[in-house]
């Protein structure tokens, strides 16, 4: 796909580079640049709304929804220049990545009405109740429960069970989480997809310590938990579909917003080999030189992609793209690693970590989170190339 730019569409990003320069430098530079998932979350979660004010927060929504009904222009224009104010990462994606883009596609009228301008205003943040300690790559092992009882106020949800991975569930107000709705059901019949309020007694939230220090994600156990009735996405039993269109939106116009990201950590890599002369390394300059063919391919892939985005189905390129930046990610952390040299590693309990080093770290979960690179090859192997499935005891 070729993308060249018109001139209003240049006149948009004057707008919104300075719209962000205003808001870094003033009210909100204290959050410049923050990187970290949990790092200053109050003052991000002001950032959200900061943005929902301005209808910068989900501008591909519908306007009725607080959006700007951006076209896939506007929003790679966002993207870039986002990244390129180095504002905050997004406290509030999981809501505007994953459960907006899932409702505006599955939900009923009223759930859009109740849900979407929440979001894209940043007044409720979500989380991603998908994982649970026997249910990872094999998500339909999914064993947490929903049964619909009676309740003070008509017929409700009531859930049984635990998730685990949960990123941000710490901040956050709601959860989609999937759940057997159908006692005797195997596999991926019988579950439900469910909107859960995450304030409420029968919900225990317990964080998980990284090796960053940080804990990012949570154990989530349901303890009679509830949700209304109509907290529903799609049918009872037929939420694995629902599911599905939830994981290829991982795949959207965010990865975009990560590409620019990735590029701002190859700048910074670039500038250190630089001035402490590891750049004038032969092996050090190759890997450079690959990191940056790196990312040109995947931003020609992503916008292959992103033309051809239809919810609930994966085309070609998506099938590879998340092994391939996942990979890639991964040997932009090791190289950060060498260019740093011994300043990149810790000593003494209470360590400090560099960006660089925190990107290191992290990048280990890369071909872990969002579908594992074998995990990958299997769907490449099995659904892009219609190779033999693999043996299932
Ligand atoms: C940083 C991070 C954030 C996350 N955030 C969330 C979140 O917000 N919400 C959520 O629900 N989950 C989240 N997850 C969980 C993530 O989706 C799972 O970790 C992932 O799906 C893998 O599942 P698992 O950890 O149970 O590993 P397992 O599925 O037990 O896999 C263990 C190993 O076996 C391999 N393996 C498994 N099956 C096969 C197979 N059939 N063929 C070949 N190899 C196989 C895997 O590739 C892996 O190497 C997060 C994970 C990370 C690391």
């Amino acid at each position: 796909m070729k993308l060249s730019f018109t001139a209003s569409q240049e006149t948009f990003r004057t707008e919104i580079s300075e719209w962000l320069e205003t808001r870094l430098t003033g009210a909100f530079s204290d959050i410049r640049g923050v990187t970290s998932q949990t790092a200053a979350a109050q003052r991000r979660i002001l950032w959200e709304q900061e943005l929902g004010r301005a209808r910068w927060s989900a501008i591909g929504w519908p306007e009725e929804y607080g959006g700007r009904a951006a076209d896939l222009a506007e929003q790679v224009i966002f993207a870039e220049e986002y990244a390129r104010a180095r504002a905050p990462g997004r406290l509030g994606h999981m809501g505007v990545e994953l459960a907006g883009p899932t409702i505006l596609a599955f939900g009923s009228n009223d759930q859009k009405q109740r849900f979407l301008p929440s979001i894209s205003a940043g007044q409720e943040m979500w989380c991603q109740g998908y994982s649970e300690p026997n249910a990872g790559s094999d998500l339909a092992n999914v064993n947490t429960k929903a049964r619909l009882q009676e309740g003070p106020s008509g017929k409700q949800w009531v859930i049984e069970g635990q998730k685990i991975w949960t990123s941000l569930a710490q901040f956050a107000d709601w959860c989609f989480v999937i759940c057997r709705t159908e006692p005797a059901s195997q596999g991926r019949h019988g579950l439900s997809y469910l909107l859960v309020p995450m304030h409420q007694p029968g919900i225990d939230i317990r964080p998980i310590r990284q090796m960053t220090g940080e804990s990012d994600f949570n154990e989530v156990f349901f303890d009679k938990a509830v949700t209304a009735e109509e907290n529903i996405v799609g049918e009872p039993g037929k939420g694995w579909q629902v599911a599905m269109g939830t994981l290829s939106f991982e795949r959207g116009v965010s990865t975009l917003a990560q590409q620019m990201h990735f590029r701002n950590e190859l700048s910074e890599i670039i500038a250190l080999a630089n001035a402490n002369g590891k750049s004038s390394e032969p092996l050090i300059r190759q890997r450079i030189a690959k990191a940056w063919r790196g990312l040109q391919s995947m931003r020609a892939s992503a916008l292959r992609m992103l033309s051809h985005t239809d919810a609930g189905t994966l085309t070609g390129p998506q099938f590879t793209y998340k092994i391939f930046w996942a990979s890639w990610h991964q040997q932009l952390g090791e190289l950060a690693m060498d260019v740093m040299g011994k300043d990149g590693e810790m000593t003494g309990s209470d360590y400090q970590l560099s960006d660089l080093t925190r990107l290191f770290l992290f990048s280990r979960a890369d071909t872990i989170y969002a579908g594992t690179n074998q995990i990958q090859r299997n769907l490449i192997a099995e659904r892009a190339l219609g190779l033999p499935k693999e043996p299932r005891g």
